[in-house]
């Protein structure tokens, strides 16, 4: 096992198919706080002072809610999955997660970052906004639009592949 560092969302973990005492992978504060609220926590079987638990700065933070502004999933983020991607960029780890939008902003900074299966996804999207009245495009979210005033949705613009391993 090489030394590349995982930080896990909460699907990772729940996928149990990590052993979280593991040195090398980090799990960040708002991630284990929503598994300790959850249903599960009494059935996983680790010591919290086992974990290598991480809370963000608030740099990092706003770093990668400036990077999912401009890539349209900032609503779709939740604070810990923006946590998440900013506990990745302190430590210069690989995301692990299963929810599209983490991926996407992921790879806007720059961060690698894998299925809960450990398996490269090959994809990046950038979103584009409609108006389901004029159809009129946007690049960025708009309430409604301009033009008609009927609600902007979001759309797939581009759809394209990356080689992870770089
Ligand atoms: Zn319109």
């Amino acid at each position: 096992m090489n030394s590349e560092i995982f930080v896990l969302d909460t699907s990772a973990i729940l996928s149990r198919k990590f052993n979280l005492t593991q040195e090398n992978l980090v799990i960040p504060e708002s991630v284990m706080e929503e598994i300790r609220l959850g249903k599960i926590a009494r059935n996983l079987s680790w010591q919290e002072e086992d974990l290598r638990i991480f809370r963000p700065g608030a740099s990092s933070v706003s770093k990668v809610r400036e990077a999912a502004s401009l890539t349209g999933d900032l609503e779709k983020l939740s604070a810990t999955d923006i946590d998440v991607i900013a506990v990745a960029l302190e430590v210069g780890g690989t995301v692990v997660t299963d929810d599209f939008a983490i991926e996407n902003v992921s790879s806007r900074l720059g961060l690698k970052f894998l299925g809960a299966d450990l398996k490269p996804i090959s994809r990046e999207i950038k979103w584009q906004f409609r108006c389901t009245g004029c159809g009129k495009r946007f690049s960025s979210h708009l309430k409604e639009c301009p033009v008609c005033g009927h609600d902007v949705r979001r759309i797939v613009k581009r759809y394209s592949k990356r080689d992870m391993n770089k």
